[in-house]
């Protein structure tokens, strides 16, 4: 073991008994820990358990995240088609109001200018 004569990364006073395989320091017996079957210092431990927690927090916030999209996505698209539906029948019943006044000022102002031009005539 190159360990010999190497002492403690924490504890200088101290002879170093283990090398974190992680870090490649060496520690005394009192700074490393066994995790996963190897002696980790307790910063290495810390570090590897540290991103499992915040990458399962990430995933489940990205999956609830995604979840909450899809479910606004879902209601956007069934207020879009909602708001379409809508909008094409009162389009089509715009459509239909419009003609009708159309063609009901076009007969009435053709007789109004009629009985205009006759009145004088019937007039005088
Ligand atoms: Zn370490
Ligand atoms: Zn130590």
């Amino acid at each position: 073991m190159p360990l010999a004569g190497q002492r403690c990364l924490r504890h200088p006073d101290r002879e170093a008994v283990a090398r974190c395989p992680e870090c490649r320091r060496a520690y005394c017996r009192e700074c490393v820990t066994e995790h996963d079957g190897r002696m980790l210092c307790a910063a290495c431990i810390a570090r590897l358990r540290a991103p499992v927690r915040a990458e399962r927090a990430a995933r489940g916030s990205l999956v609830k995240l995604a979840g909450r999209l899809l479910r606004g996505a879902g209601k956007a698209a069934r207020l879009g088609a909602g708001v379409l539906a809508a909008w094409l029948f009162f389009h089509a019943l715009g459509e239909t109001l419009a003609m009708i006044p159309d063609a009901t000022h076009t007969v009435g102002a053709a007789a109004t200018s009629a009985d205009d031009s006759a009145e004088p005539e019937d007039g005088e």
